[in-house]
């Protein structure tokens, strides 16, 4: 009887199973969405119960799409959209309040008062920045404004958890309270000199440590699925053996597993990590400190960088601008043009993120003469996702002072081979993608395999890494320089845009 993984992959918009077998090979896949809340501008909510049933609704059907019972599933992996905060009563199980999403901003007001020793201290312990994305300040304010709460608190009958802590909650009856590092760490009450909560972090946000859940490593056996789960005849219980954030499990999936290894994931937004193994590496330039993994005893950091806008740049071009019909054919326009016209899109429609960081900053076009075409526009917008990307690459070579040789890609829009292989030229590296992109699932299979030696070992999974391309530079290192001349000064002309219009 073959045995299987399956993966909780518990997106922004969707909740998905899949199924995978020993070859890493997926073999079934279950997708739902669930709705999305705007009570006001700039606030993003989920209902966790929404969230929990849709996702439970998708073991099921990933179980009979593939036929499979539940006793042929060894093990059960989670990985989950990170910082999103969800509280609820200990006694009844039941939300206190929607789950505030990383995208809410209703604590931008509060965030900004902080005074500088302030964000020295929070950079310093926690390797991030005091922003509205992270939980703490989320947590602080369902706390601070959902009525009765701070008193339920006091008398130790709430429960805090990021996304992944609510599943496992909810996956073995209300029996386990549980997070990981990774998770954790992207909390902002987490000292990553320390790998656990932090009093004096907690004092800021005001937030009870008797709230927080366990901190775990991402590959254990955290409990066992309450009976019942996949159906009423089927009783099986399952053990759960990995918790990991998205980003990271992608770089885990990618198997970015060795110090300078790094990858980049392109979709509605892009997300650029590199593993700095037990170093945790503090930039200089704009980029994040995160954990990698906790396994095997050990714990490894990554640098980040996020860019805001990519893929959905091209939604614009589609869906705004209406000057595409689709992403896949912006490929066949940006190859209609090869002269060299030096138009740049800065797609800084929400501001800049990595590594500049600019809330202010709004999109721009640059360079129009009277031979501009829609082509020109097409391919500029496919290079602004490259450039932006090149922009963390670069602030994380200075930050490691050493070059990054090899970039793996994924995600919707790494299948577009034009946007690839300018990457490639501009940031004079190898671009590699895997035939199997789905690495956001696959480092929290492999993780949930590993614990229970389902895989041996990192180097058996390698033999599942198959290759789909790889594109090395096809402009020199001065062609590449001459480009990005012209990028970086769009993007210093778009810099607080917002302000200076006041
Ligand atoms: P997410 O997980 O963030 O929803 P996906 O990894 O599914 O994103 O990628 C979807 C994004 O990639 C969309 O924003 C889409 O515009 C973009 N995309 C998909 N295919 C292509 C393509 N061939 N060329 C350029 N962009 C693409």
């Amino acid at each position: 009887m073959e045995k299987y993984i399956v993966t909780l992959d518990e997106g922004t918009t969707s909740a998905r199973t899949l199924i995978t077998n020993k070859k890493g090979k997926i073999i079934s896949v279950a997708q739902s969405e669930f709705p999305q809340y705007f009570p006001k501008d700039g606030w993003v909510e989920h209902d966790a119960n929404q969230i929990w049933n849709t996702q439970r609704s998708t073991i099921t059907t990933a179980l009979n799409k593939a036929n499979i019972e539940g006793k042929q599933i060894s093990a059960i992996g989670i990985t989950n959209q990170r910082e999103t905060a969800v509280i609820w009563n200990r006694e009844t199980g039941v939300p206190i309040y929607n789950a505030i999403v990383w995208q809410d901003t209703r604590t931008a007001k509060w965030c900004e008062s902080m005074k500088q020793e302030e964000v020295d201290m929070v950079k310093k312990k926690t390797g991030l920045i005091i922003n509205p994305y992270f939980s703490a300040t989320k947590v602080k304010w369902i706390l601070d404004n959902v009525e009765g709460a701070r008193e339920l608190a006091k008398e130790g009958k709430l429960m805090f958890g990021t996304i992944n802590t609510w599943l496992i909650y909810r996956l073995t009856g209300g029996e386990v309270f549980v997070t990981d590092h990774t998770n954790a760490q992207r909390t902002l009450m987490y000292n990553i000199h320390t790998n656990d909560w932090d009093d004096e972090l907690l004092k800021l946000f005001d937030i009870p440590r008797s709230i927080l859940p366990e901190i775990k490593s991402c590959s254990e056996e955290y409990g066992i699925t309450y009976a019942g789960l996949i159906n009423k005849q089927d009783l099986t219980q399952i053990p759960i053996c990995s918790s990991i954030g998205d980003q990271q499990s992608a770089l885990f999936g990618q198997l970015c597993v060795n110090d300078g290894e790094s990858k980049i994931t392109y979709g509605t937004g892009c997300f650029i990590l590199m593993n700095t193994g037990e170093k945790r590496v503090m930039s200089s330039h704009g980029l994040l400190t995160t954990v990698a993994v906790a396994y095997n005893g050990k714990i490894t950091y990554a640098l980040e960088g996020s860019v805001m806008v990519a893929g959905s740049a091209i939604q614009w071009l589609r869906d705004n601008l209406r000057i595409v019909y689709n992403a896949v054919e912006t490929e066949w326009y940006a190859g209609q043009v090869t002269d060299d016209r030096r138009i740049y899109v800065v797609p800084s429609f929400t501001g800049l993120g990595s590594p500049y960081w600019d809330a202010y900053s709004r999109g721009g076009i640059f360079g129009l003469d009277r031979g501009t075409k829609r082509e020109h526009i097409v391919r500029a917008t496919l290079e602004a996702i490259a450039y932006q990307a090149n922009d963390v690459v670069r602030a994380m070579q200075k930050d490691i002072k050493a070059p990054l040789k090899i970039l793996k890609v994924d995600g919707g829009a790494s299948n577009n081979k034009f946007l690839m292989q300018f990457q490639a030229d501009i940031s004079q590296s190898k671009v590699v993608k895997p035939v199997n992109v789905e690495t956001t699932a696959m480092g929290a299979a492999y993780l949930a395999g590993l614990s229970i030696g389902y895989w041996k070992d990192v180097e058996e999974i390698k033999k599942n890494y198959v290759e789909d391309f790889v594109l090395s530079p096809t402009i020199d290192e001065k062609k590449a320089a001459w480009l990005n001349k012209g990028w970086s000064t769009a993007v210093e002309r778009t810099f607080s845009w917002l302000k200076d219009i006041e």
